[in-house]
């Protein structure tokens, strides 16, 4: 199951609207099992992992045990359902890390299972199988996708600065760390106010990894987006979403489409400013199920506010350069970081790392 897990943490960002899942079939005839084949959730989530593995292994999957990280889907969606695939292939028995609780699953593809005969264990390392499936069980129990913060401070907690100079927090393996977190996210998000000060081009530029550069989202009430950002200037290559209000004007909305980003317009809250729980609802019915928000501490607070917040990571740069006077940690965050567990902490470099995550 620990490697059916790692299968599914390697295509994260790769599936949605899919869960990334991976499978592994397993001989234990014999005094030491061995490994038939195993397999992932392929690129746009299909084929499903289920399939992959067994296509793989064949007449060799008869009588053998298969390892799943999400109960075997049991719906006829875009494909048959993954049930019929694991009933046809002879597999004696299933071991499931947890149910899905997607309505048109919930548990039955575990019951078509055993009616057909096959011998099924669940709950097999059922938190690590969560943490990899928190963006589909968020989206399809809530709506939307599970929303990571990400936030970087100097020693004295300052996130950045209000006099315009750009902050050096993290490192170089703070920052490689960081891109291997936004490969495996389907959307990258920032507020306007990060999107002016820095003019971030929000990709992955790890070697190798450049192709796997999620959706950009700004959070953008009044769409201030400059045209000259870097986030537009590259909406042909890498897709760029701005969410506003109704209110926006139209022909900023105009300019921006011209240029190939898409703008989507939710409500606005009584401060005038995108209403974030109806704007996630609606990354969650365009299939986004892993956003992964740099900032700012502005955005990051009101995400607070709005209980949108499953997963903080906490940046602490010991050898940050330059001068801050705006709080990484807004009074919201603050509070809201007493009802999430924490995780542990972890070093990269001078850059101590910290995980929050919600119970
Ligand atoms: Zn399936």
């Amino acid at each position: 199951m620990r490697l059916a897990i790692a299968l599914g943490q390697r295509n994260l960002g790769l599936t949605w609207p899919n869960p990334s899942v991976g499978c592994v079939v397993v001989d234990e005839s014999g005094d030491v099992p061995f490994i038939i084949s195993q397999g992932v959730t392929q690129l746009g989530g299909r084929p499903h992992a289920e399939r992959v593995a067994l296509a793989e292994a064949g007449e060799r999957a008869r009588g053998a045990t298969l390892y799943v990280s999400l109960e075997p889907c049991s719906h006829h969606g875009k494909s048959p359902p993954c049930t019929d695939a694991v009933i046809a292939s002879g597999v004696a028995r299933v071991v499931s890390a947890l149910e899905d609780p997607d309505d048109r699953v919930a548990g039955l593809g575990h019951t078509l299972l055993r009616d057909a005969g096959i011998a099924v264990t669940t709950g097999c390392l059922r938190e690590p199988a969560f943490r990899i499936h928190r963006g589909h069980i968020t989206r399809v129990t809530k709506g939307r996708p599970a929303v990571t913060v990400k936030l970087a401070r100097t020693t004295e907690g300052f996130a950045g600065s209000s006099r315009g100079a750009r902050l050096m927090i993290t490192g170089e393996g703070a920052n490689a760390r960081v891109h291997m977190m936004r490969a495996h996210a389907d959307a990258i998000m920032v507020g306007i106010g990060t999107a002016l000060a820095d003019d971030p081009l929000l990709t992955v530029r790890l070697p190798g990894m450049e192709a796997r550069s999620p959706i950009r989202i700004v959070i953008d009430s009044h769409l201030r987006t400059p045209l000259t950002a870097r986030v537009v200037a590259g909406a042909r290559e890498v897709p760029t979403w701005v969410v506003t209000t109704i209110a926006a004007p139209v022909e900023a909305e105009r300019a921006l489409v011209q240029r190939g980003v898409e703008v989507m317009r939710v409500s606005a809250d009584a401060a005038g400013h995108v209403a974030l729980p109806e704007a996630l609802h609606l990354l969650g019915t365009r299939g986004l199920t892993r956003v992964f928000c740099e900032g700012g501490p502005g955005l990051a607070d009101a995400l607070a506010r709005a209980d949108l917040i499953d997963e903080l990571v906490l940046i602490t740069g010991r050898s940050a350069r330059g001068e801050g006077d705006i709080p990484a940690l807004g009074m919201a965050l603050q509070e809201r970081i007493d009802e999430l567990a924490f995780m542990g902490d972890d070093q990269a470099e001078s850059d101590l790392f910290m995980f929050w995550e919600r119970p």
